[in-house]
């Protein structure tokens, strides 16, 4: 059974978090002498000499309805990389606890737990980049708190398969992260809307990706109250800053025009797996619910050096376990995958 009271650190469930002078005070005023800021102003806009909302409760507000979530089951961070850290913190006691991570996958969850003293099992996906549900059971310990299931993975593009995931989530009583980082390029079904059913469940999600926001970093974990909550309480108090909050809620006005993205860099990507297919190089283009390839070439390493005398850079995966000859490829626009697949043609 599925207890978080037990799952979480007792130093976490413990902790009396900073109380900001923002958090204290949250009503109608006209002066505000509570937070030691700067009276006169700022060199750039006005407001900038103001500390933002710790909890950003507006921001929040545009992603709940987006996302039909509410905002108490949202936390947001500095990228999706800020709750990755996090949950480690919260759920794992370091040099006893440990995780399990399914390579190849995101380098994040390993290196995090790296920085906390987590102890990280690995469970490599099998040759078709799905969960080896027989060895992720063999491998949980009691000690084991956190599975990171990442789908669409990164960096091999695919789904994973959504049974897979749901027996997870039946079976594990520790925490199941699924990383969506990349949901918005996929036919798969976001695990947003199970969020209820499964108390164990926590989603990450990200405006770097489909909406275009890799440089304002925020990102985004949807659990339950409780977990979000925890995770509220280890958080820096001003994670994101004003012009941040103000830029997102901004953008998060157009989603139209990333939903028209989406489905142009979808079929930008089709175009440049078809054109890619018929390239000599190309041993294999992976399946991909992304909106980038993993590729395997015959001369990856050759190839990723001519690339780059050439000006174009791709992500060298060859080098990592299970993606041995492969380049990681983010699909660019017209001109740039045009560029791309021209430079692979004149390569011998
Ligand atoms: N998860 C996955 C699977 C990713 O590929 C990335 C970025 N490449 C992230 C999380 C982190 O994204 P960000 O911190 O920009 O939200």
């Amino acid at each position: 059974m599925f207890n978080l009271e037990s799952l979480i650190r007792s130093n976490i469930k413990n902790l009396s978090p900073y109380s900001s002078a923002r958090d204290e005070f949250s009503g109608e005023a006209s002066v505000f002498l509570d937070a030691n800021e700067n009276a006169l102003g700022s060199p750039l806009l006005k407001w900038y000499n103001r500390y933002p909302d710790p909890m950003q409760w507006e921001l929040k507000g545009k992603i709940a309805f987006i996302k039909q979530v509410p905002k108490e089951n949202i936390f947001l961070g500095n990228g999706s990389d800020e709750p990755i850290d996090n949950l480690l913190r919260c759920f794992c006691e370091p040099g006893i606890d440990e995780i399990i991570v399914m390579p190849p996958t995101y380098g994040m969850y390993e290196v995090y737990a790296n920085v906390n003293g987590v102890k990280v099992n690995l469970v490599p996906l099998t040759d078709q980049y799905q969960i080896d549900l027989e060895r992720l059971e063999n491998a949980i310990q009691p000690t084991t708190k956190i599975i990171w299931i990442c789908s669409p993975n990164n960096p091999t593009g695919n789904s994973i398969d959504r049974q897979s995931i749901e027996m997870v989530l039946n079976n594990f009583d520790g925490l199941v992260v699924v990383d969506e980082a990349y949901i918005n390029f996929s036919r798969q079904k976001s695990f947003l809307t199970d969020l209820n059913e499964y108390p164990n469940l926590v989603v990450l999600q990200t405006l770097s990706k489909a909406w275009g926001l890799a440089g304002l970093r925020i990102g985004m974990a949807f659990a339950s109250k409780d977990i979000i909550s925890y995770m509220s309480k280890v958080k820096s108090p001003y994670n994101l800053s004003v012009p941040v909050q103000e830029l997102a809620i901004k953008a998060l006005e157009e989603v139209g025009q990333v939903n028209d993205m989406i489905k142009e860099i979808i079929l930008l990507r089709e175009a440049l797996v078809k054109e890619l297919k018929e390239i000599e190089q190309v041993i294999k283009v992976n399946p991909s619910d992304t909106n980038f390839l993993l590729v395997e070439f015959i001369d990856s390493k050759k190839l990723y050096e001519y690339l780059l005398e050439k000006g174009i850079v791709v992500r060298d995966r060859s080098n990592v376990k299970y993606c041995e000859g492969c380049l990681r490829i983010t699909v660019g626009n017209a001109k740039e995958n045009e560029v791309l697949l021209n430079a692979i043609k004149s390569f011998q």
